[in-house]
């Protein structure tokens, strides 16, 4: 019997293997892929000494997955005139562009130096919780179980335990706009913009974004209220870009090298973040549409809080019905935060992106790196003012 096992090898089951492997526990992480995946690059505001301290290791490990982020350039309809926000004034600060591949396989290599094992190709399927807890999986075509004193469902949007135990809610605050995107490699692309930015054009119904995700590919997408007459996502993406000639010319010269995506709304949250033998962390813990960019920061965060709990549960001395409240009360005030925050978010965007188009909860870095990079620059319109309310408020917020 192992001490825990944890389901999941991305970011957040990574980070609290590192953790617990250094606590000298025995840790056994299943993945179902041959892992680590490729990941694209994503953005976040903490600032790389943070990462490493909340995880645990040193600056120099880490360092290199990081680079400075970015210009943005908003267009406002009906106008040629760009609205320019360089982000950096501190390169230091952030906000960053973390490359999630590097940063991903580094913290479970490291893990796997404090003697944690990685078991890939696992495919989990279920947990048995009832006495001694026990996950059940496959590997190569076979059926096999291991038993563990706490398990930890790592698994990300498949959230594993949050289905098997039906704890997952929906939040009513989101947007019923849809998001169509694919990517693009093409260089024309590249000339029209600036390296290392964000470009958001409003259209009559919403805007266009374009995101440079590496050195040759890049995001391009469409947020339209939803059509019910049209269904085929290409239609749709067509359709709104025709309205701006400069990018439709690049598009109709360009193959996307990805399917035409229609994101719909999948965010939930789970009632409860633990209970008697398990733990869960990261985007198993929830997924907030407007807000998944926070999810570097869910993730390193839950993975702290559940290795000091895991750690608590270790020593008699505390109750574990105390450790597994407090943990669930520390999770539910990060959601709870996220939430707010989006509330907020919707609230001000319809202000905002009536006079100077500022960005939106689908724009895929997230508005709180968005947010985080307005202090420095001067706003003088009512939408831009109120963005700086925003921002403060934003800062106020409590943070884990
Ligand atoms: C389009 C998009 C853009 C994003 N941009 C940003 C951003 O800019 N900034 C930011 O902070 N966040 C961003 N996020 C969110 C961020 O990617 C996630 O929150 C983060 O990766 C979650 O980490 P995790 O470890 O919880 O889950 P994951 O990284 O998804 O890891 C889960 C792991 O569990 C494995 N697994 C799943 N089911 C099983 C099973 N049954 N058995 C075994 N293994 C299993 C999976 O293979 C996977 O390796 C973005 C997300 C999306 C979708």
């Amino acid at each position: 019997m192992h001490d825990i096992i944890i389901m999941g090898s991305g970011l957040a089951g990574s980070c609290l293997a590192l953790q617990l492997g250094k606590m000298n526990l025995d840790v056994i992480l299943l993945e179902r892929n041959e892992y680590p995946a490729c990941h694209l690059p994503e953005t976040t505001t903490l600032n790389i000494e943070t990462v490493a301290n909340k995880i645990g290791v040193n600056y120099s490990d880490i360092a290199n997955c990081f680079s400075t982020q970015m210009i943005a350039s908003f267009q406002q309809k009906n106008s040629q005139e760009r609205m320019r926000i360089e982000h950096i004034t501190d390169p230091s600060k952030g906000p960053f562009r973390v490359d999630r591949s590097q940063l991903d396989s580094r913290i479970l290599a490291l893990a796997i130096e404090q003697g944690v094992q990685h078991n890939t190709g696992v495919n989990v399927q279920f947990c048995n919780l009832d006495e001694q807890p026990r996950v059940v999986f496959t590997e190569l075509g076979e059926t096999k179980s291991l038993s563990a004193k706490i398990i930890v469902d790592a698994t990300g949007k498949s959230a594993l335990l949050g289905n098997q135990l039906e704890l997952k809610s929906k939040p009513v605050l989101l947007d019923k706009r849809d998001l169509i995107f694919t990517h693009f490699q093409n260089y024309q692309f590249y000339a029209a913009l600036e390296k290392n930015s964000v470009h958001i054009i409003e259209t009559s119904s919403g805007y266009i974004f374009m995101l440079p995700l590496t050195d040759d590919r890049i995001s391009v997408g469409v947020v339209t209220p939803s059509n019910s007459k049209k269904s085929e996502a290409k239609e749709i993406f067509d359709d709104v870009v025709k309205e701006i000639p400069w990018i439709s010319n690049l598009v109709d010269s360009s193959d996307p090298v990805l399917p035409y995506i229609k994101a719909g709304s999948e965010s939930y949250t789970l009632r409860q973040s633990c209970g008697v033998g398990y733990f869960i962390v990261g985007e198993a813990l929830g997924f907030c549409d407007p807000f998944y960019s926070n999810g570097i920061e869910t993730s390193i965060d839950s993975a702290a809080l559940a290795c000091k709990a895991i750690t608590k549960l270790q020593n008699v001395e505390h109750s574990s019905e105390a450790i597994l409240a407090s943990y669930n009360t520390k999770i539910n005030a990060m959601q709870k935060n996220a939430e707010n925050l989006t509330r907020d978010w919707l609230t001000h965007n319809g202000l905002a992106i009536s006079t100077s188009v500022i960005a939106d909860p689908h724009i895929p870095y997230g508005i709180s790196h968005f947010l985080a990079s307005l202090t420095n620059t001067d706003f003088n319109t009512d939408a831009q003012k109120s963005m700086l309310q925003l921002r403060r408020k934003f800062d106020r917020q409590a943070r884990i």
